[in-house]
């Protein structure tokens, strides 16, 4: 038997000595769901069969989703973290290769790779937007293009012209919106006009469910039959829908996180300005090479390396952890001789 190894090495995760270490490297909501949501969600379970399979295509979650867009089901698809729709939708659609934009977000490369779908990669310019022109040139046999906005390690939100430019070239476009509940913005609506639009969102991020692992696409219908024609049948569970059904009836709570997380994400960035890229999401890129520095006093944020070697990603956390990470990286300014 022979085994291919098709990932090189996960990095082992680091935790510091005694003590927790505030994480603030995967850009979760620092905040957990409220006791009483998580009461509303048991009681929801309550109803349910857990000795069934959980709807096949996941109707009553999409539904939920629907009526919170005021769109059809047929226009949402679920899954089990925004991951595994990445890991259908890199091969779902008839093409050579995959284009992604790098520096950003890694599953897509790491589904195509697991497919072994060649990855065109057309950088980001030196303002970390995207290059429409450049990337609607590679898109005629593309199987899909990814763009991520906000972008995932950037921060930024890509200009909507850009994107239509890749978009009027009839390419599959899956916008990933990870992060759009914190930049206030959306291009949902374009689903309407481009059938070659998909629109990516997640649960884990604005939605503080990281942990129930679910996310969803707005698409075309055809776009979304294709998707369950092919997806792990029950890959969504029963506690999954319970959940985001629940979530979605208290949405004024998650604004008022989100607009607290993007305080919070203004005033760390006031204090490092000279370091910090704006950001449109709930995390903040710095150029300052203080991961090591950071993990000594217990805060674990990403390390990025590449193009934006000597950077970090750090999550917006709750005030006292944030307050914790200026107190430190003042500190690694001051011992770097450069504060
Ligand atoms: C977090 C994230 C996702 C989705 O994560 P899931 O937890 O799998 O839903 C998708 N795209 C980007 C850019 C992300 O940062």
């Amino acid at each position: 038997m022979k085994i291919r190894e098709l990932v090189k090495s996960f990095e082992p995760y680091r935790v510091t000595e005694g003590g927790h270490p505030i994480r603030l490297d995967k850009n979760e909501s620092p905040y957990d769901l409220p006791g009483w949501v998580k009461e509303e969600i048991f009681e929801e379970l309550r109803e349910l069969s857990f000795n069934r399979y959980p709807h096949i295509t996941s109707m009553p979650m999409r539904k939920a989703i629907a009526r919170f867009y005021g769109i059809s089901p047929e226009n949402v698809a679920v899954g089990n973290g925004g991951d595994e729709l990445i890991s259908y939708l890199v091969w779902l659609f008839e093409g050579d290769y995959i284009v992604t934009t790098p520096p950003s977000f890694g599953m897509y490369g790491f589904y195509a790779k697991l497919n072994e779908i060649p990855v065109v990669e057309v950088p980001l310019k030196e303002d970390f937007t995207i290059d429409g022109d450049a990337i609607a040139e590679k898109s005629k046999n593309a199987r899909a293009v990814f763009i991520a906005s906000p972008n995932n390690p950037t921060g930024n939100l890509q200009p909507e012209e850009e994107i239509i430019k890749v978009l009027d070239t009839g390419a599959v476009v899956v916008l990933d919106e990870a992060y759009a509940e914190f930049a206030g913005k959306s291009l949902w609506r374009l689903i309407e006009e481009y059938p070659n639009l998909i629109v990516l969102r997640t649960f884990s991020k604005a939605f503080s469910l990281a942990g129930v692992r679910t996310g969803y696409i707005l698409a075309n219908e055809e776009v979304v039959d294709a998707l369950y024609r092919v997806k792990s049948p029950f890959s969504v569970g029963i506690m999954t829908m319970a959940a985001v059904k629940v979530v979605l009836r208290h949405y004024d709570l998650v604004e008022r996180r989100v607009a607290k997380i993007i305080e919070e994400r203004e005033r760390i960035r006031k204090a490092f300005r000279e370091f910090t890229y704006p950001s449109d999401a709930n995390f903040l890129l710095m150029r300052l090479n203080a991961y090591e520095f950071l993990l000594e006093k217990g805060i674990v944020v990403r390390k990025l390396s590449g193009r934006l070697n000597g950077h970090i990603r750090v999550t917006v956390g709750r005030k006292w952890e944030n307050r914790k990470l200026i107190e430190a990286l003042r500190e690694y300014l001051e011992v770097e001789g450069c504060g």
